[in-house]
């Protein structure tokens, strides 16, 4: 009897999962695994709060699997010797799995290939995260594009027609699994337990993943366009966890939202359902750009950039711990930064704003910034992390002219006028009214909260001449 390894990585589910699909089809018998191996992604190991998810996460489909009849056998890398050792223990003939695109697992994915390929195994891998595989599109002159639409516009182009592969309902698994670690023991969750804000705001997995698509379907999806900028109103999908952990894939995605916008063409849901896409276009453009430019996690793609005097650490050193606080007196600022530390996440509006600060008005290097964020989101992606911190410091592509310089108190304003957002997270903010709550002097007027760490036009001009520097 045929038996096939399926290598579980960031591909957590078992719907529209080609590798798992590909192993059932051809061979008797599947044995899924996880190598658990945080250095092969060095520099960039997950942070704690993606290893937090990451321990739930592989709780769920651990679950997923037994219900489907099959264990999920759990590992300690090296990745290569894992395989190697399961491959032997069952007698399997092939290894399977779902491609990543960080440089880091790409260069192990491929020594990990020779070498199963050299010891007589069948390899095979498939494209699931991303609609259309990095490296694909070029622009007609041959280069990789820089600029966001003409690179959706191609890509367009190429977006699968396909429907997702449906869930096996059962597994044949190996009759006698090999032993395997208890998740406990891949120690992935906090020793101090900093998690139970974390905690109450997700539900990860895939069923927490098909749970905020529904939601997201019923009561979101229709006004896309007009919410989505709004952070005090839950106008947006928060798939971006379960997107990057792979419990769904932007495939199952976009057929669901394009079925509902066949469904229901009198509901006005095609240009927001365009727009949704649109913004998994920035997720592709993103991988797109970290496969062309891989450097770009520590530098910036604008090269002119690497001379731009930012401040010294032991100059920045407590501005940059007052941002991570969410004590810089900008209300929107510290909200966001709030949001992030209690609940893992951050509206997106809010991540352009917090970036511009850090970068721009306390002009510490956005690498400070992408590393926090790193660490604290339970959505933390290199491809996207990178594309968005240098765009908003102005160094990236497509980039947020650096020149173009965000008023957090008038952003704020703009986007939060009745204050929903600033006092759900900022409680000292609580009782000032409306009016008075987007303004940098609240620390005179509301108990315990601070004064503000810079003055905002003059940040804005000591930035400007910073960027005026570098030519
Ligand atoms: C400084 C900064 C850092 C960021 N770091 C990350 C990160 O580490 N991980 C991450 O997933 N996103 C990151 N983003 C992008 C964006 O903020 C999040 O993807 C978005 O807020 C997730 O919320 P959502 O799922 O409700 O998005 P929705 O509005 O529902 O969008 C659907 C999906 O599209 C993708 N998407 C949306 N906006 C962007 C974008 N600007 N760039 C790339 N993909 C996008 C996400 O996968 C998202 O889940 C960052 C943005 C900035 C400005």
């Amino acid at each position: 009897m045929s038996t096939a390894i399926v290598w579980f990585r960031r591909d957590l589910r078992l719907a529209d999962n080609p590798a798992l699909h590909h192993a059932l089809k051809h061979h008797a018998q599947v044995l899924p695994v996880y190598v658990h191996a945080p250095d092969e992604d060095a520099p960039w190991s997950p942070g704690g709060a993606a290893r937090w998810w990451l321990h739930h996460s592989l709780a769920a489909l651990q679950l997923q699997l037994r219900r489907a009849g099959a264990p999920l056998i759990l590992r300690r890398g090296p990745s290569l010797q894992a395989l190697r050792d399961l491959a032997g223990a069952v007698d399997a003939g092939a290894v399977y799995w779902n491609r990543l695109y960080e440089p880091a697992a790409l260069a192990r994915d491929r020594q990990v290939e020779q070498a199963l390929r050299e010891a007589g195994l069948e390899v095979e891998h498939f494209g699931s995260a991303l609609l259309v595989e990095p490296g694909q599109l070029r622009t007609r002159a041959g280069a990789p594009f820089r600029v966001f639409t003409p690179f959706w516009r191609a890509a367009a182009t190429l977006l699968p027609a396909r429907e997702p592969l449906p869930e096996p309902a059962r597994l044949a698994a190996t009759p006698r699994p090999p032993a395997g670690l208890d998740l406990k023991a891949l120690d992935l969750l906090p020793r101090i337990r900093w998690d139970h804000g974390i905690q109450q705001a997700w539900q990860p997995g895939a069923e927490g993943a098909a749970a905020l698509l529904h939601r997201y379907c019923a009561e979101a999806a229709g006004r896309y366009g007009e919410q989505r900028d709004l952070p005090g109103v839950d106008g947006t999908s928060r798939l971006s966890p379960h997107l990057h952990f792979g419990e769904i894939s932007p495939l199952q995605i976009m057929q669901r939202l394009r079925r509902l916008s066949d469904e229901e063409p009198r509901a006005g849901l095609l240009p927001h359902v365009e727009h949704y896409l649109r913004e998994l276009g920035w997720r592709e453009f993103a991988h797109h750009l970290l496969h062309h430019y891989p450097d770009t996690p520590q530098q910036p793609l604008d090269a002119k950039f690497a001379r731009f005097p930012w401040r010294k650490p032991r100059d920045y050193a407590a501005d940059l711990r007052a941002w991570q606080r969410g004590r810089t007196g900008v209300p929107i600022v510290d909200a966001g930064m709030r949001q992030l530390w209690r609940s893992g996440w951050m509206h997106n509006r809010v991540r352009m704003l917090v970036a511009s600060f850090l970068t721009k008005n306390l002009l510490i290097p956005w690498q400070e910034g992408a590393a926090w964020f790193w660490d604290t989101l339970v959505d933390a992606d290199l491809a996207n992390n990178t594309l968005g911190w240098q765009w908003s410091a102005g160094c990236g592509a497509d980039a947020a002219p650096y020149f173009r310089i965000f008023n957090p108190l008038l952003q704020g304003a703009r986007f939060d006028p009745h204050g929903d957002y600033v006092r759900r997270w900022v409680e000292e903010l609580a009782q000032v009214p409306d009016a008075a709550l987007h303004v940098s002097s609240n620390g005179a007027v509301a108990d315990g909260y601070c004064a503000p760490l810079v003055d905002l036009a003059a940040s804005r001009r000591r930035a400007l001449a910073a960027w005026g520097d570098i030519g």
